[in-house]
């Protein structure tokens, strides 16, 4: 086959560069591997009920990208109410944390160990930060840390808090410390106040958005190829020359193409070039990691469990991370409305003992973690499925900046390939910035020069290229922002 474009990939980055390919006129093949499209961004289906892989929040500063929302989901793109919570020490906490709410479930001897420690922090803090662990105590001191920083964090990673980069807490708490938080808990501002109150979300979870633009760009003209992975970038000198797939009952598929977009995890693209690149670039992207996720998603004959959107899990007691409501989403996430659908999140590595463990036994971990919050009664629990999510996460540890460095400087030598979104790129973005990468190589397919790389490492890129108006509000709703999606997911 030839084609203008080769597309690698139907998730966020991939269908969006479509989408906007198809309407400058341009031609595309999209080769995905999976028998869905929206990759993490997708939803997947089970006896009526619609289940997020982790419940996927819309909410944008990048213009375009909202554009883009409103324009594919129309009436069905709601605004709908938030509220989530922690769940820690046999306590729901407000979330963002509330003053007074947290003060008083802490209690004065836990509230005056916090400040005590906060102005410890502030006296001798760490001089050097090279870890999240230190990022953190420096800001909201060693104690909050402890409390409400540190459990999460480390069920979400697996690892130490000391052994992830500082680097990563900057990128997502970025412009917050304990001052801001007890100032924007006291006196808020009616734009943070919108943004904590509610959000936007497709009526039928974020799958809605990928299928609708799946079946726009088919009807423009491209084929997105379903259960077909790539498995080899084939090269003629410095350009990719054509790009080899594996079909169903492993037929293989070979395209040429004008141009190649990446958007599957930037590991396997160095791995799948042909001829192999150098050995240490080889290594390098051998050396990059991630965290994998899976969601036991529980049905319960319940109408009404609690009323928040998620919850977030920081007792150590319990393996599960987050809970998600979905009919709290939307309503239409559920068939029946006197039954309720939860999915319970647990952060795991490929191949581990949680992620081995069979479909029956997680089920059955699930319901009892729900019993021992007092969550659910595991009599009412009708039945449950799972669904596993590898590669969830690009992490930050070590020195990954270096190995994504060299990458970056070899992938700059194949004149015809870009890479994009989440794990193209290595980076922890949102459906938002990964959309933003695949528009700016689809800009730089047409003619354009700009730096898909740049994207999220420096907010500053996108305030700059997107939001006209900028002053100082701005930049701490954004503080705000990436605060609460360092929650988030
Ligand atoms: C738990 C969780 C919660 C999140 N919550 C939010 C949220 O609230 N709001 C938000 O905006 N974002 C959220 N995100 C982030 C969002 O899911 C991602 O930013 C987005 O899905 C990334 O899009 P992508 O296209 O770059 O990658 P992906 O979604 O990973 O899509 C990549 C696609 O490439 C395919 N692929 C991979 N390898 C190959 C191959 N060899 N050949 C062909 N196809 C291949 C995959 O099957 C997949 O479909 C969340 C993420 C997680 C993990």
């Amino acid at each position: 086959m030839k084609t203008d474009v080769v597309i690698i990939g139907a998730g966020p980055a991939g269908l969006t560069a479509a989408y906007q390919l198809a309407k400058a006129g341009r031609q595309a093949v999209i080769l995905e591997k999976s028998a869905l499209v929206g990759g993490i961004s997708r939803t997947e289906r089970y006896k009526g009920y619609h289940i997020d892989i982790g419940g996927h929040r819309f909410f944008s500063k990048i213009g375009a990208v909202n554009d883009f929302w409103h324009e594919v989901l129309g009436d069905d793109f709601l605004v709908r109410p938030r509220l989530s919570r922690i769940y820690y020490n046999g306590h729901f906490f407000q979330y963002p944390i509330r003053l007074f709410d947290a003060l008083s479930k802490l209690g004065p001897v836990e509230s005056l160990r916090v400040a005590t420690s906060y102005l410890q922090a502030q006296v001798s803090p760490y001089p050097q930060e090279e870890n999240f662990e230190e990022w953190v105590s420096n800001r909201f001191g060693r104690r909050l840390y402890e409390v409400f920083f540190r459990t999460y964090t480390e069920k979400v990673w697996g690892i130490p808090c000391r052994e992830i980069k500082a680097e990563w807490a900057a990128q997502r708490i970025k412009g917050l410390s304990l001052p801001v938080a007890v100032r924007n808990a006291l006196f808020g501002s009616q734009d943070v106040k919108t943004l904590i109150e509610e959000f936007h979300y497709p009526r039928q979870g974020p799958g809605m958005l990928w299928e609708r633009v799946h079946a726009r760009v088919e009807a423009q003209g491209h084929q997105v190829l379903l259960n077909h992975e790539v498995v080899g970038l084939h090269c003629n000198g410095s350009r990719i020359h054509y790009v080899e797939a594996r079909g169903p009952e492993g037929r293989s598929l070979c395209i040429e193409a004008e141009h190649v977009l990446n958007s599957m995890p930037v590991r396997e693209l160095i791995h799948r070039i042909v001829p192999i690149p150098p050995p240490d670039l080889v290594e390098a992207a051998g050396r990059l990691t991630y965290r994998d996720f899976l969601t036991v998603a529980l049905i319960i004959d319940q109408a009404d469990l609690f009323p928040d959107n998620w919850i977030y899990v920081h007792s150590p007691e319990v393996k599960v991370g987050r809970i998600q409501n979905f009919k709290n989403w939307s309503p239409d996430m559920v068939p029946d409305e006197r039954t309720t659908c939860l999915g319970l999140e647990y952060f795991c590595d490929e191949g581990d003992a949680l992620w081995q463990l069979a479909d029956a036994a997680l089920i059955d971990l699930a319901k009892q973690e729900m019993a021992q919050l007092s969550l659910v009664n595991a009599a009412e629990v009708t039945d449950g499925v799972v669904f596993r999510q590898p590669k969830a996460y690009p992490v930050y540890t070590g020195e990954y900046k270096a190995y994504l460095e060299a990458i970056k400087a070899y992938l700059a030598t194949i004149s015809n390939l870009q890479t994009t979104g989440r794990n193209g790129l290595h980076m922890y973005n949102n459906q938002d910035h990964s959309m933003l990468t695949a528009m700016l190589a689809v800009q730089n397919i047409l003619g354009e020069q700009h730096d898909v790389w740049s994207v999220n490492t420096e907010r500053a890129y996108h305030e700059e290229v997107r939001i006209p108006h900028q002053n100082g509000h701005v930049k701490d709703i954004l503080a705000q922002e990436a605060a609460l999606s360092y929650l988030k997911d």
